[in-house]
């Protein structure tokens, strides 16, 4: 049911759970913890849609603009949070991802990737992604297996990547948590603060704020954090009058070891053979689910060569350069240089003139029907579709391609969300971010670039060529993933290397968890939103145990 901050005000009613935040992660924990008979209460801070007032409470401070994007872009202050405009790419982290490497700091996790198996089914079926096969004999069975002829070996291998439509997970579960008298879910309810106890083992309350400038205190027998990576580890920076590091924060990991991912597009790769061999275009599966083959460098390659995981996608000619001569890139680099920050902050240190502009222009003006054709399926496939086209990828009849690099990033203590000396005006201190690269990650990153390069020509099978400092500057530069805020509260299984334990519990704290990110140790390749959505689910099965199930019960609609 939607409930208000006034019945909350006039209520002592207690929860078995009170969840913050309501994006992928709270409203897939609500739903599944609805339906395992406990009580419910989520607080939301945003309303039903995002507006420039809404976002004004998640700008930070950064310790360098070029480097990392404004806090206020790339996550969503509203009911589905930032899976209003996620991309849907939905990628199981890799079972090396779990375990210690000697050759990764800070890596291994509490467990292994067999103990996420089952709960990344869970996380495919929420995300509506289709089933978890991320091999091409799997996900197509019967057609080409390898993104180009001879390319896969012991070394590099094809793999699938699977898209989520992408999910909505407001519209996926809003109108089934609206009838549900199990669970609650109260919109413009921003946590200001979660009290603990004198003695700092559990939470008291948590403080939200009322439209009226009034406070109210929300109680419930355990509290879930899942505001996003960043606004967690802030609001746990930020409530620190009993302990005053902030909560979790006894052994100093708290908003340390803050990873993105780190891609970008450098260098072009030329297969050999036909251009007709490359497999570069999206194809679906059995099931209608848009999946695309990519190149991953396997668990040997990076046990045998030191390196991060990474993985790499074949990609457009820079559309910004009009020397493409293409009506598609040219329209596609004037709309999104206006509209998207991200993609426009690539040109700050060379920007594209107004003669370059006017090329564009030209291109798009000399090939007026590839355009319209374009158009329309793009209206079709993408603007209108219910299962949306990801992105536009179009073949190269000259067989090269540039190349898109996606590489994990190596925990960094340095890297750190910490508070800044600024508040938002409900008083609470905004973020202040600094954002670093290691060199491991840049090493990493340009020993994959020459492994992959060395494979291509062992086999036979194309040529990469790279620069290597070009490399490097796209990789530190303008390599940060804006929406993915993964590590600053890091899981551990000893307190004195982490911020919560296996169970995503904080340490120390009895009944606080954190859905978010912002616990994975490391980053691995791939994105954040379906291992995230894997240990939602496996923290719905540990809160679900806690205390006498009852059985659900729906209203009539
Ligand atoms: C453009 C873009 C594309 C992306 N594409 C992909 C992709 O292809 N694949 C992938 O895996 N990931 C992708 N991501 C990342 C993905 O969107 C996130 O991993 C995921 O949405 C995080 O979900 P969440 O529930 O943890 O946080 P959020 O979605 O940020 O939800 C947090 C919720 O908490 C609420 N909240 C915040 N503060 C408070 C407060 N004080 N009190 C109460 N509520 C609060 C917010 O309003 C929000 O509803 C993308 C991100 C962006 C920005």
């Amino acid at each position: 049911m939607l409930g208000s901050l006034a019945d909350l005000k006039n209520s002592n009613e207690e929860h078995d759970v009170v969840i913050v935040g309501g994006g992928a992660a709270g409203l897939t924990l609500a739903h599944a913890l609805g339906a395992a008979g406990k009580s419910i209460l989520l607080l939301e801070a945003g309303g039903d849609k995002r507006t420039k007032a809404s976002q004004e409470f998640y700008r930070g401070e950064l310790t360098d603009e070029v480097v990392h994007p404004p806090t206020h872009n790339y996550r969503v202050r509203a009911i589905g949070g930032t899976s209003t405009i996620w991309g849907g790419r939905a990628i199981p982290f890799d079972p090396i991802d779990f375990e210690k490497r000697p050759w990764v700091p800070g890596s291994g996790w509490p467990f292994g990737e067999d103990r996420l198996s089952s709960h990344y089914t869970q996380a495919m079926e929420a995300s509506e992604a289709g089933r978890p096969e991320f091999f091409p004999e799997d996900a197509l069975p019967g057609a080409q297996k390898e993104l180009a002829p001879g390319l896969d070996g012991e070394l590099v291998r094809t793999t699938i990547e699977r898209f989520s439509k992408p999910t909505n997970f407001w519209r996926r579960y809003g109108e089934e948590l609206t009838r549900s008298d199990r669970v609650k879910i109260v919109k413009d309810a921003p946590a200001l603060h979660i009290q603990l106890a004198a003695n700092g083992n559990s939470v008291d309350w948590i403080e939200v704020a009322a439209p009226d400038g009034s406070r109210i205190k929300v109680r419930g027998r355990s509290y879930v954090l899942a505001l996003g990576g960043l606004e967690t580890t802030r609001l746990l920076l930020a409530s620190n009058d009993v302990r005053p590091a902030g909560i979790g924060n006894d052994s100093d990991h708290l908003g340390r070891n803050y990873m993105s991912h780190l891609c970008a597009t450098a260098g072009t790769i030329s297969f050999a053979g036909s251009p007709d061999g490359v497999a570069y275009d999206y194809a679906r599966d059995d099931e209608g689910i848009y999946v695309r083959r990519r190149l991953w460098l396997t668990e040997k390659a990076q046990r045998d060569f030191s390196l991060l995981n990474t993985t790499f996608r074949t990609h457009l000619p820079e559309p910004a350069d009009p020397s493409h001569g293409d009506a598609i890139l040219s329209a596609m680099f004037l709309v999104k240089d206006m509209v998207l920050y991200e993609y426009s902050r690539k040109f700050v240190e060379n920007p594209v003139s107004w003669g370059g502009r006017l090329r564009h222009v030209g291109n798009i003006v000399s090939q007026p029907f590839r355009l319209a054709s374009f158009g329309t399926n793009w209206l079709r496939q993408r603007t209108f579709a219910e299962r949306k086209l990801p992105s536009v990828v179009l073949g190269s009849r000259d067989n090269r391609y540039e190349l898109e690099f996606h590489a994990e990033q190596a925990p960094n203590p340095d890297s750190r969300l910490t508070l800044s000396t600024q508040r938002d005006s409900l008083g609470v201190p905004r973020l202040k971010i600094d954002w670093r690269v290691t060199e491991l990650d840049l090493v990493s990153l340009e020993k994959s670039y020459g492994l992959l390069s060395r494979e291509l020509a062992l086999r036979g099978a194309g040529r990469l060529d790279f620069d290597r400092d070009r490399l490097v500057f796209k990789a530190k530069r303008h390599g940060i993933v804006g929406g993915h805020h993964i590590g600053t509260t890091r899981m551990s299984t000893d307190p004195k290397d982490g911020v919560v334990d296996a169970d995503c519990r904080v340490h120390g704290v009895g009944n606080l968890f954190v859905a978010s990110a912002s616990v994975f140790p490391t980053s691995g390749q791939a994105n954040p939103t379906l291992t995230l959505l894997a240990l939602t689910f496996r923290l719905a099965e540990h809160l679900g145990r806690i205390g006498e199930v009852q059985p659900l019960q729906v209203q009539a609609a």
